[in-house]
């Protein structure tokens, strides 16, 4: 447990060991990193400052207020709800409503609907066109999120605003806090997987970029990072890059730059850590090279990402040659994280809901270094951190911080149609839909996610993800989710081990041209299996979705034989460059599960990318 004079005394370690690495006789820490001598000494008063900021985050009060606040979950959620309620008092949208003042969740819930995305589009868009009266929230709308959008197929606008900020660094503070008393990390730099979207204007000037573009752009991010001693290794150069995977690479190269110091690996989800050293097992010998000779390789051509490179790079020999050994050394890269960062304690990103298909190859990168599960929220807001962070990523649960928003959930028991329950009403066992009142804005507002309550901590509750609600594959009577689909293609893919291969990527449509209808499933390899095993993890996927209407309907033959389609390596690279494209961020991209006819550009990237093709004869 960390307590303040534990924290001092750290501090008192650190501050020893910063002025060895001051000392200019003794560089030992940095002696095989390239460090050019003035990114040296930037980074040498950036670690002073750090020590400065590390005395303002109080880890230990940090656990204290959220131990007080979950307590008293029922109590803080009325406040939250009346704070909430009174400071958008103003709000047309609220004003409409007969609320007349009052902040109680009874009249709450009687006067206020349950909504959608869709049902605010109109008044989000009169914000966005430049209509600054008070619409949604009393005080302006500074900005704009734009979601992924690979849920929907389009992406959506939603507010972001001063207090959504807040929220998000009190959040990443707590689960730190948690994460730091299990697996504490000493003064160092994360290596961040982290990409900025591009940013445009609205209508009425308003800025929009993805959620986490805007968090990143917030100087509160930079702060906070350094106070959890997570300061990110790549300048805001690579970040904010133009070209996504020149960015990428400039990213693997700054972190070998920094690789002593690197004591974390973290991406917003798993999916970018996973894709970066994918990349990295295809550029390694091209990193080295330009490590030995102190330049940039020419495949970096935009302007801001060379300059800022180009700052942290020097010739250096020895460290190209020390990497060099470390990936020759690797049996199919398994413990490649640990061998190039010797420091890293933990790896740390969203790996549950959809990114859980990565975990398998994040595993084998990560070797024995423990995989740390990150906090569940969305670009509307907040709802869970996960302050049990030694749980494996399969069974991580998010408890809800009862300050943050105010939140109700409808019971999804038997599809009972029951009106929504609040935080501490719900049980353990059940699985429901969040409905999320936010501080910027949003009001009974259907987050459209599953969720299980796996246990209370204090008397707020503690969730698990289960899935998006919205159903994937459906013909007739057959139900089944985005964690149906994962599930099964998991058994599905057990032959392909055997031959050492595995599913990089995976995708679904239902197709309605054929009579009857029938699933495609479409799959990336890294490999080329021969027939017999596909024919055997085709049959295998249809008989892996054993919801008794799917079963009972492929028995009858009124849904056909399920098909997988084999795609030509890279296509879901493909899929997240169309996405760029559009303005989403690589760090929020969730590969879409399941593509419908609206998504026509990637079906017809799916389609035009297919290979082989193979029918289930699982039913026969
Ligand atoms: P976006 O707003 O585009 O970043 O997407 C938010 C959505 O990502 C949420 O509504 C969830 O469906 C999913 N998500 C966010 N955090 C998690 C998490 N910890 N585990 C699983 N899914 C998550």
């Amino acid at each position: 447990m960390f307590s303040l004079l534990s924290l001092k005394k750290k501090l008192h370690q650190v501050l020893c060991l910063l002025s060895s690495l001051i000392n200019p006789k003794n560089r030992t820490l940095s002696s095989s990193s390239s460090v050019s001598p003035s990114a040296f000494d930037s980074q040498k008063s950036e670690s002073v400052k750090m020590l400065e900021k590390l005395d303002e985050f109080d880890m230990e009060k940090s656990i204290e207020d959220f131990e007080a606040m979950t307590k008293d979950a029922e109590r803080v959620q009325r406040k939250t709800l009346k704070k909430i309620l009174e400071e958008n008092g103003s709000a047309e949208y609220l004003q409409g409503l007969g609320l007349n003042g009052r902040t109680d969740p009874e009249s709450f819930k009687a006067c206020v609907p349950l909504v959608t995305h869709k049902d605010l589009d109109p008044y989000i868009q009169r914000i966005a066109e430049g209509d600054s009266s008070p619409i949604l929230t009393g005080k302006p709308v500074p900005s704009f999120s734009v979601s992924s959008g690979t849920t929907q197929g389009r992406p959506k606008f939603l507010p972001f605003t001063d207090e959504l900020m807040e929220t998000t660094m009190q959040i990443f503070q707590t689960s730190f806090a948690f994460r730091n008393r299990e697996y504490p990390i000493a003064n160092g730099k994360a290596l961040q997987i982290i990409y900025g979207s591009k940013q445009f204007k609205t209508q009425g000037g308003l800025p929009v970029g993805t959620a986490t573009t805007n968090v990143y752009l917030n100087h509160k991010f930079k702060t906070t990072m350094k106070t959890m001693q997570s300061q990110c290794c790549s300048p805001d150069g690579v970040i904010f890059g133009p070209d996504f995977q020149q960015s990428l690479y400039c990213h693997l190269l700054c972190g070998i730059i920094f690789r002593d110091e690197v004591q974390m690996i973290s991406s917003a989800f798993a999916h970018s850590i996973v894709l970066a050293f994918r990349t990295f097992e295809l550029v390694w010998e091209e990193l080295c090279a330009d490590i030995r000779d102190g330049v940039l390789s020419d495949r970096i051509t935009e302007p801001s990402i060379r300059s800022a490179v180009s700052k942290l790079l020097s010739p250096n020999p020895k460290l190209a040659d020390l990497i060099h050994g470390k990936c020759s050394g690797l049996s199919n890269w398994y413990g490649l994280i640990p061998a190039l960062f010797p420091n890293v304690k933990y790896i740390y990103g969203i790996m549950t809901g959809s990114m859980e298909h990565y975990l398998k190859k994040l595993r084998h990168y990560a070797g024995e270094l423990p995989l740390l599960s990150a906090d569940y929220g969305s670009s509307e807001g907040w709802v869970g951190a996960n302050v049990n962070p030694k749980l494996p990523p399969e069974l991580a649960t998010f408890a809800v911080i009862p300050n943050v928003g105010y939140y109700e959930f409808i019971p999804l028991r038997n599809n009972s149609g029951e009106q929504p329950v609040g935080l501490t009403e719900v049980t353990v066992g059940e699985e429901y839909e969040v409905v999320l009142t936010s501080v910027a804005g949003l009001y009974r507002y259907r987050l459209g996610d599953i969720v299980k309550v796996v246990g209370f901590y204090n008397s707020t509750p503690e969730l698990k993800f289960v899935c998006r609600s919205n159903l994937l594959l459906s013909i007739n009577i057959d139900k089944n989710t985005e964690k149906d689909l994962q599930l099964s293609v998991e058994e599905a893919a057990k032959p392909l081990a055997a031959e050492k291969l595995e599913v990089v990527d995976f995708s679904s449509h239902v197709d309605l041209s054929t009579d009857p209808g029938h699933y495609v499933i479409f799959w990336e390899l890294n490999g080329e299996p021969n027939h017999q095993v596909l024919s055997e993890c085709c049959n295998c996927l249809d008989k892996a979705f054993v919801d008794v209407g799917y079963m009972s309907s492929r028995k009858v033959n009124t849904i056909g034989p399920l098909e997988i389609r084999i795609l030509r390596k890279g296509t879901f690279q493909k899929i997240l460059i169309h996405y760029l494209a559009q303005g989403a961020a690589a760090s929020q991209f969730k590969t879409p599960r399941c593509v419908g006819l609206n998504n026509k550009k990637v079906l017809q990237i799916l389609c035009g990318n297919v290979v082989r093709s193979f029918f289930s004869t699982a039913y026969d």
